[in-house]
């Protein structure tokens, strides 16, 4: 919790801010309203969940003596909420050998770190691991993820830069299958400036495993920054048109002012969020967990 608090510290000193800034106690008004809607907003909640948590506040205190404490007590249990339906595990089904999870994002989002992280994870849970680096455009990629297979003692199945991806996640998943993987965990490319060669690459990824495993992929990640603030929206529905996304990865929560982002991506999009980024070292990813997040947001 203190790592989360750490993390966070950028996102919650935005937002308690300016929350503390309009108070030191007094009635809450329509302009405090407004002014504190408008600093929900600033923090990359969005309208919509600002919109919300200030109807709430105006219908149970209007005109009534409030803190600044009062009212980030107050938001730090609607964000809860809003949060609790998304905030869960990755689950691994045991039954699947491998089960196949594919990641997407775009290039720099935190793709190969958060899979090189949970390699790690389901490692340290006593799985069998197999990783592949399918994102055979960047050799600096492939490079990246032997590194951190290497570190994590996990293998990793790559080819010469500019091979085949779809035929590299094939041979992948014949082998995890042979090797009896308990988790097969896939590297995609990011390059969203070619959105049609990406679209059609990881369609073809997920068709040509579905030859082998018809069930496959059993989870579809998708990465996203948290310093990329409101940006992050575009790419969810980006990536939702191009690979059947189930659930979201927030990586950069630790550098990033822009947290507030994620509640804004929870409302609209009700994706789960199965782990959040909090630094660059392997054991930096954690599970979400609303409470939390939520409370670490609002000080
Ligand atoms: P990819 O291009 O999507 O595979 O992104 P990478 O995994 O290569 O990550 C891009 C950069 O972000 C690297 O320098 C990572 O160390 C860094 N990174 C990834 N996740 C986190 C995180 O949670 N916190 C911080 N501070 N840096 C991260």
């Amino acid at each position: 919790l203190s790592r989360l608090r750490a993390g966070l510290a950028k996102s919650t000193k935005r937002v308690t801010e300016s929350i503390t800034s309009l108070f030191t106690k007094k009635k809450l008004d329509q302009e405090t309203l407004n002014e504190l809607e408008d600093a929900l907003i600033q923090a990359d909640l969005g309208v919509s969940v600002a919109a919300r948590l200030i109807a709430k506040l105006g219908k149970e205190r209007f005109g009534k003596e409030v803190t600044d404490e009062e009212v980030r007590a107050a938001f730090a249990d609607d964000i809860a909420e809003i949060l609790q339906p998304v905030a869960m595990p990755l689950a691994i089904d045991s039954a699947r050998k491998p089960h196949v999870v594919l990641v997407v994002g775009v290039n720099g989002s935190g793709k190969t770190t958060t899979i090189a992280k949970m390699a790690h994870l389901f490692k340290g849970e006593g799985r069998k691991v197999m990783l592949a680096a399918g994102d055979t455009f960047r050799a600096a990629a492939v490079e990246q993820l032997k590194v951190w297979g290497d570190r994590a003692g996990v293998p990793v199945i790559s080819k010469p830069t500019g091979a085949d991806a779809a035929g590299l996640a094939y041979e992948a998943l014949e082998k995890a299958r042979a090797e009896g993987s308990d988790v097969l965990l896939i590297d995609t490319a990011g390059r969203l400036h070619n959105k049609t060669n990406l679209m059609e690459e990881l369609a073809k990824i997920v068709r040509v495993i579905r030859k082998i495993d018809p069930s496959a992929p059993h989870s579809c990640l998708l990465v996203l920054d948290a310093t990329t603030g409101q940006n992050a929206h575009a790419q969810v529905e980006t990536f939702k048109t191009m690979s059947p996304i189930d659930a979201l990865v927030v990586t950069k929560l630790d550098g990033s002012a822009k947290g507030g982002v994620l509640v804004a991506l929870a409302e609209k999009f009700k994706l789960p969020v199965v782990a959040i980024g909090i630094g660059e070292g392997i054991d930096d990813l954690r599970p979400f967990e609303a409470r939390a997040f939520a409370r670490g947001l609002m000080g």
